[in-house]
């Protein structure tokens, strides 16, 4: 489903992704974790191109997004190519990022009316569908703003969802949320990857991690120190680093 081999990034002098490669195949999730400043949502960015890569490649169902020119420099498909691709993903950010002046609706049928071409009233009632799936129905009408965080997030999930994206992305979905709230996200997540959703998600919430990755990276200093399954990763890790990072959630 996603490839990504040997991806280099570096901003000015600070080297943020080393020689990161990493596969993710259709139905899985792969949960990464890691420290503050370890390249996560730098990793993320880049698989979604909101950042450029300076070298390696990005493959999104065997198409090529980016690979190596003859240089060493990565070499992006062109744009049209581009826009296909990135039909394939979604990202769920950690702040929402919703728009603040359209209503909940509006902001999940949004992108389905102006870049899929639905028809409005297809879009709405898709979207009613997802916000239903959300438990929104009542919350169509409403704004931003007149939503707590949770549900400001679930909108945010209907929204990435509605593009009928292949792959999800989640940057730490929940940690701008209230403990009490956090709860209703991951169950959320949950029932995504009981229907077989492919997600990449970053997380510091270890115990969600093992129960919902088939696959767990603790990336550190850029690099990936340690992969597996997320059982021997979380709960007997082999690394040095990985143990002191993992003590800090006991
Ligand atoms: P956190 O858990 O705090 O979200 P993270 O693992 O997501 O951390 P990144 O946000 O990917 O870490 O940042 C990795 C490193 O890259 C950090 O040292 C950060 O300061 C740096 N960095 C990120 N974005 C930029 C940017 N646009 N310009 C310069 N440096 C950046
Ligand atoms: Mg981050």
């Amino acid at each position: 489903m996603l490839e990504m081999s040997h991806i280099k990034k570096r901003f000015d002098d600070l080297e943020v992704l080393t020689d990161i490669s990493l596969t993710v195949d259709e139905g899985n999730v792969l949960g990464i974790i890691g420290p503050s400043g370890s390249g996560k949502s730098t990793l993320l960015r880049c698989a979604v191109m909101l950042e450029k890569v300076d070298s390696g490649e990005i493959t999104y169902l065997g198409e090529k997004a980016v690979w190596d020119g003859q240089n060493g420099r990565a070499v992006y498909a062109p744009k049209k190519k581009l826009r296909e691709i990135s039909r394939n993903y979604g990202l769920v950010f950690q702040n929402f990022h919703l728009f603040p002046h359209y209503s909940v609706l509006k902001n999940v049928m949004d992108a389905p009316v102006h870049v899929l071409g639905q028809s409005k009233e297809e879009a709405a009632q898709s979207a009613m569908e997802l916000l239903k799936k959300m438990g929104l129905e009542e919350k169509a009408g409403a704004y931003p703003y007149q939503l707590s965080g949770g549900q400001q997030q679930r909108v945010s999930i209907a929204r990435a969802l509605a593009m009928n994206p292949k792959v999800l992305f989640f940057d730490e979905p929940t940690s701008a949320l209230d403990p009490e709230l956090t709860g209703e996200i991951l169950s959320v997540i949950r029932s995504l990857a009981a229907e077989k959703m492919t997600m990449v998600i970053v997380t510091h919430e270890m115990s969600f991690a093992r129960d919902v990755a088939d696959h767990i990276i603790f990336m550190d200093g850029g690099v990936i120190v340690e992969q597996g399954a997320p059982e021997q990763v979380i709960n007997s890790p082999k690394n040095q680093r990985t143990m002191d990072f993992l003590s800090r959630f006991q």
